[in-house]
């Protein structure tokens, strides 16, 4: 039998569906285009207020993102091999925990990594990507999903390279060309069943 495709998926925004990108989405437009701001540096919450408001905000990831069903299926039939990468600081992992809990999604990682030591986002998961070996990558914070990509393109062989599937949002489409774009999690990995031949 074929070796499954090992593949990454981030959390917030494409194994969970959250309707608060939509809000953010203009705001990073703004700062990208008008101001021309391109630092990749993250909020980090400190105080208690800070986390408190940083939680409410991920509490909105309500949904499984759509096509979620597909993705089970392909993990299922070990087609591919999932791992789930999240950026989320580590004092919200009961929360993560109990979402996949809740939407019965926990035994369908074969890891599930999480940024215990709050590191900056897109570091983290160069850092977890390269340690896992990955296939491809899905990720939706499109500033993430630039940086990685470039990084991939510098390393040596083929066989190394991550391709970095990008989960974008309709305002976010408008102004990013982009190669491996999708609407949400299912279309990815039905791009990923083509490349890869899997039915
Ligand atoms: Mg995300």
């Amino acid at each position: 039998m074929k070796k499954p495709i090992k593949v990454g998926f981030d959390f917030d925004g494409v194994i969970a569906y959250n309707p608060a990108r939509l809000v953010r989405a203009p705001i990073s437009l703004f700062k990208r285009n008008i101001l021309g701001v391109k630092k990749l540096s993250f909020f980090y919450p400190k105080t208690s207020v800070e986390k408190l408001m940083w939680k409410l905000v991920h509490n909105s990831s309500v949904f499984p993102g759509t096509g979620i069903e597909l993705f089970k299926k392909m993990v299922t039939e070990e087609k591919i091999e999932a791992h789930l990468i999240t950026a989320r600081y580590g004092y919200l992992d009961t929360h993560l925990n109990n979402w996949l809990k809740k939407h019965r999604l926990e035994n369908y990682f074969t890891s599930i990594h999480m940024n215990r030591e709050n590191k900056q986002p897109h570091l983290f998961k160069e850092e977890t990507i390269g340690k896992l070996n990955l296939n491809y990558f899905v990720e939706d914070n499109w500033d993430i999903v630039e940086y990685l990509s470039e990084k991939a393109k510098k390393r040596k062989s083929e066989k190394e390279k991550t391709r970095i599937f990008w989960i974008y949002n309709v305002i976010d489409t408008w102004f990013t060309p982009y190669e491996n774009k999708f609407p949400n999690v299912g279309k990815a990995v039905e791009k990923i069943m083509k490349e890869e031949k899997l039915k």
